[in-house]
């Protein structure tokens, strides 16, 4: 098993009503090139921590984006759903009384 990142990640989320599953990627699971994948069929993310926390951060957006992406039929390619997970990373990093506006807590 993978290193786990020092704040825990949630064990999942919810889309459109559907149960999914956020897991820090067993050894060898992943290509070695990524960071995260999305299994559409288990309705699960995995992730690696190994690139430390805002990587880990960034990659559960990207493959966020990717079931959105699905969902929606919005054929984002892979540079543009990094792109995207990457702005909106940076913009909620700059921003956290919008982001509380925006989600409470
Ligand atoms: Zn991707």
């Amino acid at each position: 098993m993978k290193e786990k990142p020092i704040i825990p990640i949630p064990e999942g989320f919810r889309i459109c009503g559907e149960d999914w599953g956020l897991e820090i990627a067993e050894e060898g699971q992943l290509e070695h090139k990524d960071w995260g994948a999305t299994h559409f069929d288990k309705f699960k993310i995995v992730v690696d921590p190994g690139g430390g926390d805002v990587l880990l951060k960034k990659t559960v957006l990207h493959e966020l984006l990717h079931v959105i992406d699905h969902l929606s039929q919005l054929k984002l390619t892979e540079r543009r759903t990094d792109l995207l997970a990457n702005w909106l990373y940076a913009v909620m990093v700059d921003n956290p009384k919008l982001c509380k506006w925006l989600f409470g807590g």
